[in-house]
Parts: structure tokens; sequence; C-alpha cells
């Protein structure tokens, strides 16, 4: 099942093959808090400060149209690389620095048939990360957290075994294929970012 990738302004475009996703989540970490700050995007965020998102095989996802207007950047040093669409500031995925590692984390923002991705991947919401910095009570039973993180690392650890190299942010080498910018002081403030 392919389910549209748009960036808000459409710009940026492409496919998603969510019978290759591992699981959906919401992350209420700080870092991620603060990217939905960074970009200002609205929506983005929900109201206890989550960040919808559908962990996934990079190799699920196809770029059709404006794949140049895909810009990068690193919260922390040593951080997930976090790609969006400069175009408009939509979020698109975070990935890890080594791209040998199997995984995007696709934020839902993009993703504008919502029917069709709560279909394939059940409701947001039931698989919680990082609960300890939401901004309020937020709930995930243990054995959902469980399921959802078992599943991620198994889906991680298959492409490893067949040998599989993500190509959609790296090189076969593992080397971003963009630039990743780190944020400055100014925008760190006003991300509102805790220093690591
Ligand atoms: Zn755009
Ligand atoms: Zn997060």
């Amino acid at each position: 099942m392919t389910l549209e990738l748009r960036c808000r302004c459409g710009k940026v475009r492409g496919t998603v093959d969510v019978r290759r996703a591992y699981a959906r989540a919401t992350c209420y970490c700080g870092d991620c808090q603060a990217y939905a700050r960074h970009l200002g995007t609205s929506g983005v965020m929900d109201a206890h400060g989550g960040t919808d998102i559908v962990a996934m095989n990079p190799d699920a996802v196809t770029f059709t149209a404006g794949e140049e207007h895909i810009s990068g950047l690193c919260l922390q040093e040593g951080g997930p690389l976090r790609w969006y669409a400069g175009c408009c500031r939509t979020p698109l995925g975070n990935t890890p620095r080594d791209g040998k590692v199997a995984y995007v984390g696709i934020v839902s923002t993009c993703l504008p048939d919502k029917v069709a991705v709560d279909a394939a991947c059940g409701p947001p919401g039931r698989i919680v990360l990082n609960a300890g910095s939401a901004l309020d009570d937020v709930r995930s039973t243990p054995l959902a957290m469980a399921t959802g993180g078992l599943r991620i690392a198994a889906g991680i650890l298959m492409a490893k075994l067949r040998g599989q190299v993500p190509s959609l942010f790296f090189d076969a080498g593992g080397q971003p294929h963009r630039t990743a910018h780190p944020l400055g002081p100014q925008e760190r403030a006003s991300a509102r970012l805790e220093s690591a």
C-alpha cells in the first residue's frame, strides 16, 4: 500500500510504502519539541508536545519531485539528523547519523492522507516514546511500548542481515547526500533547546 508524501506547499512530493513501516509512535523528547518550534510549522506537535512519527525502512520512501528543496539540520552534537522541506519548512523525517542503519522516522505532517495512515499503521499515540518529557501526563501501556520498540529493532536488524544499505538520505558509504546544518546559538535559544 503506497501513500502520498507531500510537503505543505507541494514542491516536495513522493510516496511511502507503508507495508514497510515498522511502527507508528509519538515522541515527546525535548529534541523533537525543539525541532517543531524551530521549523515553526503548525500542526507538527500535539497539545502534549508529541510528534507523530511512522518509523520505517528508508527504502520504503521515494521522492518524485522537489528533492532539491530538502534540507537537513541537527539540533544536538551527535544527535539524529532531521530532514525537512526547505520550501515551506515541513518536517520530512529523522534518521540516525549512521547512514547504514535502516531507519527513518517519517513525521506524519508530510503524509496528507490521515485516514489511510490510520488504516495502515493504526491510530497515533498507541506507542509513546520519551513520555517523561511530555508537557503533561501522557499514557501508553508498557506492552505497547515494548512491542513498538521490538518492531523497530527487528526491522533494522532484518535490513542489516539482508546487507541492505539505505540510500534515501545517504550514499553507499553512509555519508549524507546533503549537509545537515547544526543550529546556531540564536536558533538554539529560540527553539528553547537545552544544552546537551
Ligand atoms: Zn514545500
Ligand atoms: Zn523525539
